[in-house]
């Protein structure tokens, strides 16, 4: 999901999803923990993904970020302890391992949305990502665990491809032409003035703020954990990296 232009704050995980470290200056501190800087690395909670985790260090001082979060606008990082004074200098470095598998599970997401999308004319109404696992909430009255299995097995013919998966700004007008653009049955805020957009090419276009891979091949792939019926056709699905 998108994600507002941040005013102050640069975003670079919009840019470089591949950025593990960054050397910030802290912008402001809010109750000695939260923590405000002028760049981050650090993807903040939201549009279904979780935050990042990772330490931020200040010489030999580590402080290990335990949330992100964006309120008004603005990336807060909250830190396991105080002791940071806005004007510091400092680096921050990421939890890889987590991202990097959130980038795998985020992309796995979108295949996975675009087949049920075109497949079975489904509408996505919801999508969480954990450490672990993707859940997939969607509108669907005619439902078996067959059928799921082998929208996994199409994606996962995908997952074995070379494709490229990129990323870029469109102008809001431009970019609500292309169709499917937004599978979520979820409204763009209409003061945004460009979306950024995540495709996945020859597969499936999507506007976006997350974080991705690079190509198809690095997902892997993936296998259903389970289903579940909640309600006359609303459905929940969960799958998982293997
Ligand atoms: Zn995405």
């Amino acid at each position: 999901m998108c994600l507002p232009q941040i005013k102050m704050m640069k975003a670079l995980y919009l840019e470089d999803s591949l950025l593990k470290e960054c050397d910030s200056v802290v912008v402001s501190i809010k109750d000695g923990k939260y923590v405000v800087l002028d760049q981050t690395i650090f993807y903040p909670k939201g549009g279904g993904q979780p935050c990042d985790t990772g330490k931020i260090t200040k010489a030999n001082e580590v402080y290990t970020v335990v949330y992100v979060g964006k309120f008004s606008g603005e990336i807060s990082h909250e830190v396991d302890h105080t002791g940071l004074k806005e004007g510091d200098r400092v680096h921050c470095l990421l939890n890889w391992e987590r991202r990097y598998k959130l980038m795998r599970s985020h992309t796995a997401a979108h295949v996975f949305a675009s087949l049920l999308c075109t497949g079975a004319g489904v509408l996505v109404t919801g999508n969480q990502l954990e450490e672990d696992k993707i859940r997939f909430d969607f509108s669907l009255e005619k439902f078996d665990r067959g059928t799921l299995e082998e929208y996994i097995e199409k994606a996962n013919e995908l997952f074995k491809k070379d494709i490229p998966v990129k990323w870029y700004e469109l102008p809001r007008d431009e970019a609500l032409k292309i169709p499917g653009l937004i599978k979520m049955a979820e409204a763009f805020p209409p003061n945004i003035p460009s979306l950024r957009v995540v495709e996945i090419v020859g597969v499936d276009k999507q506007a976006d703020g997350g974080t991705h891979v690079r190509n198809l091949k690095e997902v892997g792939q993936i296998k259903l954990l389970k289903t579940e019926n909640k309600g006359k056709s609303n459905r929940r699905v969960y799958f998982t990296l293997s």
